[in-house]
């Protein structure tokens, strides 16, 4: 849609795609699989800025987390979206599909205080999920490797990355090969929802 390949599911069939990955990317050493999204905004940076067009293209999966790019399917494609996948919703088909599989999250980004206390709220609503670590996305370039390492410690199953579009897309695509995670999601502004 738009030039972005979308995925063609549900939020929760994309949740039962991420069990799988995960799964097998604990079975297999694997590099990790990067999960984006696609929004007006994203389009619009995709089809000006080629570097981010670049990034973008290094995606292994991309949904449509706009109503807008659903719109665009059904207007121009002859295989419509089913379903927006916002992220701000699917964190939560997620997370109930972690909490019976048994896979881990790790939180970053957003300011300290946001991030304390989505968290916070996320491990009263889903008694049984496992946040296994969250940082704030406040830091250097010099602080990546050491972020890196708070992550690879822990071993999660998903990272979600909150930077803001267009930082976190390019902050995964680096950092992707230094993970040992099963899942990179971007997840913008989701710690505020989740904050309330
Ligand atoms: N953010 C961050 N580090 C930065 C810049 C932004 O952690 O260097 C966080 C910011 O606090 C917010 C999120 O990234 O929680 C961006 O939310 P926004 O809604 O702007 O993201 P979008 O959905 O537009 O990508």
């Amino acid at each position: 849609v738009a030039g972005l390949d979308t995925v063609c599911l549900t939020k929760d069939e994309l949740a039962d795609v991420m069990v799988k990955d995960c799964l097998f990317s604990r079975a297999n050493k694997i590099a990790p699989k990067v999960v984006f999204s696609s929004n007006g905004q994203g389009i619009s940076l995709n089809a000006t800025d080629k570097s981010f067009a670049n990034i973008m293209s290094q995606a292994d999966m991309i949904h449509a987390d706009g109503q807008s790019v659903v719109f665009a399917s059904k207007l121009f494609t002859k295989k419509p979206l089913p379903d927006r996948i916002a992220t701000t919703d699917f964190f939560h088909n997620a997370a109930r599909k972690a909490q019976e599989s048994g896979l881990t999250f790790f939180m970053l980004g957003a300011s300290e205080e946001e991030s304390k206390l989505a968290c916070e709220k996320m491990r009263i609503k889903y008694p049984t999920l496992k946040i296994i670590g969250r940082r704030n996305g406040y830091f250097t370039k010099d602080q990546n490797q050491e972020i890196i390492d708070e992550i690879n410690a822990l071993k999660p199953d998903v990272l979600w990355v909150a930077l803001g579009k267009p930082k976190q897309e390019f902050w995964c695509i680096e950092m992707r090969d230094k993970l040992d995670v099963g899942w990179i999601k971007t997840c913008g502004g989701l710690y505020a929802f989740l904050a309330g």
